[in-house]
């Protein structure tokens, strides 16, 4: 990897290396440009990884987080990352496009907010992330004909089946969901090997062999080929402004020491937490006072139901089926809607999830957890409605390094109420026409979304359509931050299409 003298300046510094700083790191190094990716988290090796749930937390981001609201949030493993790599290190690789409708919703249901361009703009760089990270599906798509996966699905596993059994039962349509994984052995540019999937469940720990699509098997390599430098283990806690206010460069904490890093161009993709958190905390590109506001999450309620037969909750790619079905149900009493995924669950991760989501307790709570074996789960991600009472703001308790922690407020509205009433429902349903018994639902959100909003108004956005700060020239974001609204669909791949939009926009300027 080519190294810089932290005396010269850079052309772009991206924070974090995650969905967000990624795949823009690789685009504008192969367009020349001298890119330095700083990344608080370390460089892991993937055959260090094991199957391991409680080793698995080294990929977690656990600097504490305060939470909020009638909803408040668990953060840790559940919501985000670190490492060379961001989250998408121990993310589930289910990887569905985006609903159109969802980014127009505004307009079709007077709730909302509209994004500032239509999805076609977006399709272009959707089918560049597909083509190029691997993403596998089946060959007929029943919610849209025209698109193509480059792989075929792995092998379903037993709560992908039972969930095809429920959705047959009900007349409801069913796939293979589009995962962010390869099953065949393919030479990845600049990086080498990358073995097929071999269905071992253990996404959310880690992929050791490199079948699963993450920054570290494929942007990154070929940020580094065309010589960008990612640091590692550098925590960036100051930006620097010139008189005119713009950026001049970066501190970050690197082994105890302060060091300074002039660029040209920076870009925030620490997330959409971190990112309003840097924001706030160095007081920079707020004239409209939407940093931080706006915070959504995705409605992921699940539901679990337990078998007659031994299942094996953790064997196999967690999340296979998936039925688009519910993004616009005909009996629906919200805007929006939502896609159902079946899943399997490693045993910690599960049972926390139980204990923490159901009321049982003692002998009853043990009484569920030893029916591990034989349950399998059902799991939505639903549209979440922006919302000013939902926010990032900084505490005022202080971490390591002096800086605020962040205090997160999160509430359901009466639309995401409502579809969580919905979908806990249909959920029911979908189980008990299964086979299955003692069904639970569990009420949980997932993914941090919003809190530095795009738009074309500098009054109401922090960034324009592209990613620029309004108030900062020289500033961008290219996170999860700036969607305007949470749209249904996993987020990874939409970041990861704004990101290689972003670039684009840059290199043009
Ligand atoms: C358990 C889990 C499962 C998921 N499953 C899916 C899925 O199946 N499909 C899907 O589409 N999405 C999934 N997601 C969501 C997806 O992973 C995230 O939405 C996405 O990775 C966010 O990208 P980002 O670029 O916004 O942030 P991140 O990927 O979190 O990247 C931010 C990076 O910035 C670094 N950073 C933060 N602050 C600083 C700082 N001050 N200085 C330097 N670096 C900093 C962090 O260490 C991190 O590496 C999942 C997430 C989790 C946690
Ligand atoms: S199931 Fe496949 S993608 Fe997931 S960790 Fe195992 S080999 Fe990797």
């Amino acid at each position: 990897m080519k190294t810089y003298p932290v005396t010269e300046t850079a052309d772009v510094v991206i924070i974090g290396s995650g969905a967000g700083g990624a795949p823009l790191a690789a685009r504008l190094a192969q367009a020349g440009k001298r890119v330095i990716v700083l990344e608080a988290g370390p460089h892991f090796n993937a055959s260090d990884y094991t199957p391991d749930e409680i080793e698995a937390r080294e990929l977690y981001w656990l600097n504490e987080r305060l939470s909020g609201g009638i909803n408040p949030q668990a953060f840790g493993g559940n919501n985000s990352g670190t490492g060379v790599g961001g989250s998408l290190l121990h993310y589930g690789a289910f990887m569905p496009r985006p609903d159109p409708r969802d980014m127009m919703l505004h307009t079709e249901t007077g709730m909302s907010v509209d994004w500032p361009f239509q999805y076609n703009e977006l399709l272009p760089y959707i089918e560049k992330v597909e083509a190029f990270i691997g993403v596998s599906g089946p060959e007929h798509y029943p919610w849209d004909p025209t698109r193509h996966y480059h792989y075929a699905p792995p092998p379903a596993n037993s709560a992908a089946l039972k969930m095809r059994d429920g959705c047959d039962a009900l007349g409801i349509r069913h796939a293979d969901g589009p995962t962010a994984l390869i099953t065949h052995t393919i030479d990845q540019p600049h990086f080498g090997t990358r073995e097929a999937c071999v269905n071992c469940g253990a996404c959310h720990q880690g992929c050791r062999n490199g079948a699963k699509s993450t920054p570290d098997n494929t942007w990154l390599p070929l940020a580094v080929a065309h010589g960008a430098e990612i640091r590692a283990d550098c925590v960036v806690h100051t930006l620097e402004t010139d008189q005119r206010g713009h950026i001049t460069g970066v501190v970050y904490r690197h082994k105890g020491r302060d060091i300074r890093q002039n660029c040209d161009q920076l870009v925030l993709s620490a997330g959409a937490v971190e990112t309003a958190r840097l924001l706030l905390h160095n007081g920079l590109a707020n004239r409209s006072g939407q940093v931080g506001e706006n915070y959504m999450t995705h409605i992921s309620t699940q539901a679990w139901g337990v078998f007659d037969e031994d299942l094996r909750p953790n064997r196999g790619y967690p999340s296979l089926t998936i039925t688009e079905d519910m993004m616009r149900p005909k009996d629906a009493d919200f805007a929006g809607g939502y896609l159902i995924q079946s899943l399997g669950m490693m045993p910690v991760t599960w049972g926390s999830l139980v204990a923490r989501g159901t009321t049982r307790r003692g002998p009853e709570l043990a009484r569920t957890l030893a029916q591990y074996n034989r349950s399998a789960g059902l799991g939505i991600h639903g549209d979440c409605i922006p919302n000013p009472n939902n926010r990032v703001v900084l505490s005022d308790e202080k971490d390591a390094l002096g800086i605020p922690k962040p205090l997160i407020t999160h509430s359901y509205g009466p639309n995401e109420l409502a579809m969580h009433a919905h979908a806990s429902k249909l959920l029911t349903s979908l189980w008990q026409a299964a086979g299955a018994k003692d069904i639970r639902i569990l009420d949980r959100a997932a993914h941090m979304i919003g809190t530095a909003r795009m738009g074309t108004n500098a009054d109401q956005a922090v960034v324009s359509p592209y990613g620029q700060s309004f108030d900062i020239p020289n500033l961008w974001i290219s996170d999860h931050s700036t969607f305007p609204s949470a749209t249904a669909a996993n987020p990874a791949l939409a970041i990861m299409a704004l990101s290689l939009r972003t670039a684009d926009a840059m290199l043009r300027q």
